[in-house]
């Protein structure tokens, strides 16, 4: 009896098992098409520095409005690209939409505004990324200067010294580099020397923090002091509070990004943005 009982309990296992990767074969599939379907949209979050409250730039931040899936976010889609080497297609178009919403930018506006992307390691990695960015600079006519790159320090830990050579390669041709969620990663001093980046972002969890006790706004202040002591700038990430404004803008730090100023906007949202902020 016992083992009967086990058996069924095998099944309903096995079942689920099976329904998982059916459900995991259905959602690569719709990810594989996605792009042909034109069904990616890219929102735009404005960056305010804080010395004269001026937008200085956008983050590209990607979305899937899925046929069958709804509104994705990235956390929920761009691991499973990156497993089923989807992320080159993707992340070319993401850099294509950026460079031509900078070049609308200066059309509509005569103003130079950055507009940063995310790239994957798996994108760094690979070993034609720097032609792409130079073709897809050349066919937009975007300037280099427009453009932003950021990358995480997890990304950059594989195959370390590779990815050091292409950052140096990629701010030799005018491009800003950032480096993305400063503070979640291995980040010792010595390897942020190394690094040949303009501005660090720190992490919204530490932004989170700095209100909660003295402690975080102490870290806070130490990494604002360190990288200005190596001449990077530093973006906090995940503003939300007045508190937080005030207490960025006592320590120094250059630039905001956060729902205090804006969440993420569609391109239209942003040329309105824009225009009342300019
Ligand atoms: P990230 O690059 O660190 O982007 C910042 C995230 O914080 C974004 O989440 C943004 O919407 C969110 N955020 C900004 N300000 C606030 C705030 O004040 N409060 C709160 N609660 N959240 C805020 P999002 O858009 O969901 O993106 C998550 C991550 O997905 C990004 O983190 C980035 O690592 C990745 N990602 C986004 N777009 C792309 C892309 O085009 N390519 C690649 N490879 N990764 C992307
Ligand atoms: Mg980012
Ligand atoms: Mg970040
Ligand atoms: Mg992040």
């Amino acid at each position: 009896k016992a083992k009967e009982l086990g058996k069924d309990r095998y099944k309903v296992y096995e079942k689920k098992i099976e329904e998982e990767v059916a459900n995991r074969i259905s959602f690569e599939n719709s990810l594989k098409n996605a792009l042909d379907k034109d069904e990616f949209i890219l929102n735009y979050q404005p960056q305010i520095n804080l010395s004269n409250d001026e937008i200085v730039g956008f983050e590209s931040l990607i979305r899937w409005n899925s046929s069958e899936y709804g509104l994705v976010f990235p956390m929920d889609f761009i691991p499973i690209a990156e497993e089923i080497g989807e992320i080159n297609k993707i992340g070319e178009w993401v850099l294509k939409e950026a460079c031509k919403f900078a070049i609308n930018i200066r059309k509509k506006y005569q103003k130079k505004i950055e507009v940063s992307v995310n790239i994957s390691p798996i994108q760094l990695q690979k070993i034609d990324f720097i032609k792409m960015v130079k073709k897809v600079l050349k066919e937009t006519g975007a300037e280099s200067c427009l453009l932003g790159i950021e990358v995480t320090e997890t990304a950059l830990m594989e195959s370390f010294e590779d990815n050091i050579e292409k950052l140096k390669e990629l701010k030799d041709m005018g491009i800003k580099l950032y480096l993305d969620d400063f503070g979640t990663g291995y980040s010792s001093l010595n390897y942020l020397l190394k690094l040949p980046i303009h501005t660090i972002k720190i992490d919204k969890s530490f932004i989170d923090d700095m209100m909660v006790e003295e402690k975080g706004r102490s870290i806070i202040a130490e990494i604002i002091n360190l990288a200005h002591d190596i001449d990077l700038d530093v973006v906090a990430e995940g503003v939300e509070l007045e508190d937080q404004l005030s207490m960025l803008k006592e320590l120094k730090c250059n630039v905001v990004q956060g729902y205090i100023f804006s969440k993420p906007l569609s391109e239209e949202d942003a040329y309105d943005f824009l225009q009342l902020k300019l």
